[in-house]
């Protein structure tokens, strides 16, 4: 794998092959992993980037400690098949101006405000450099694989944005990069995230008339708070636009953010009707 420290030398690369390009914060795990996994089973060109990117932390978020594990991350990425690995330059995220994208102000962005701005800007940033034929992200962060398909949507950018399912640890508990902060049976106590929300989405796949929805929800809440976990939100809403879902609405998101012992945990399901 050719590792690339700056856009200059990305520039300088003449990519004869379609492209799959994966962009990621590090500390890679399987869910990491099976983005690079499809990617490299289907592209002839993989490029992976680790970019912990500034402009998508608030002030009291975890940006200076989020963990680094470059050496970690680079083995696997060569066991799974990247072909490049993109490490852009330090100064990568300055004096950029920041995009206001569309979805962001409910779910995460209500209680993180700038953080999709942030990730908005600098995922167009790579792609304006890059160029991918296909960008991959994952269900699991739902609304950012939203807006960016949006927004590449709408500024017809010639890059397919593909998204995969999330994977979860043996407790249903959806892997994360903050799943470290917890301990191993504060880990298994989180996979309750995972089997609450499914309950909701048997619930609606068995009477999916929407006035029900509330009721699916408060009995969600009680539980969860009965286990200790800090709501940030859990919703229901139509998964196309992020809002209250009507009778013809075609796709249901259910979408959770917890804390449990202070840490920040997401999660989300996916119900066609
Ligand atoms: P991050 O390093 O957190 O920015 O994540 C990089 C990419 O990996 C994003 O597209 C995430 O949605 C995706 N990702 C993170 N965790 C998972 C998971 N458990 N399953 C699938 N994709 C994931």
């Amino acid at each position: 794998m050719r590792i690339i420290n700056s856009s200059e030398e990305l520039n300088s690369i003449r990519f004869s092959d379609k492209k799959a390009f994966v962009p990621t914060m590090g500390n890679l795990h399987e869910g990491h992993m099976s983005l690079v996994n499809f990617a490299s089973k289907n592209y002839p060109t993989v490029i992976t980037s680790i970019f912990i990117n500034p402009l998508q932390f608030g002030k009291n978020e975890d940006f200076s400690n989020y963990p680094r594990t470059l050496k970690k991350d680079i083995k696997l990425l060569e066991e799974f098949g990247s072909d490049y690995l993109f490490l852009p330059e330090k100064d990568f995220a300055e004096n950029l101006q920041l995009i206001k994208p569309k979805f962001a102000n409910v779910l995460c962005g209500r209680s993180r405000p700038n953080h999709f701005d942030g990730v908005l800007t600098i995922i167009n940033k790579f792609l304006s450099i890059i160029k991918p034929d296909v960008c991959l992200f994952g269900l699991k962060d739902y609304q950012q694989q939203l807006i960016i398909k949006d927004f590449v949507k709408r500024h017809k950018i010639n890059t397919e944005i593909l998204s995969l399912p999330t994977v979860r640890e043996a407790s249903g508990l959806a892997m994360s990069s903050r799943n470290n902060y917890l301990s191993d049976e504060a880990r298994l106590h989180c996979g309750k995230i995972y089997s609450t929300i499914k309950k909701i989405a048997d619930c609606i796949e068995s009477s999916s008339n929407t006035d029900n929805f509330d009721s699916f929800r408060e009995d969600a809440l009680k539980d969860l708070k009965k286990d200790n976990f800090v709501i940030d939100y859990l919703e229901i809403v139509d998964a196309n636009n992020l809002t209250k879902p009507l009778t013809n609405s075609k796709k249901i998101l259910i979408a959770i953010a917890v804390k449990y012992e202070s840490v920040r945990l997401i999660d989300n399901i996916e119900i066609f009707l």
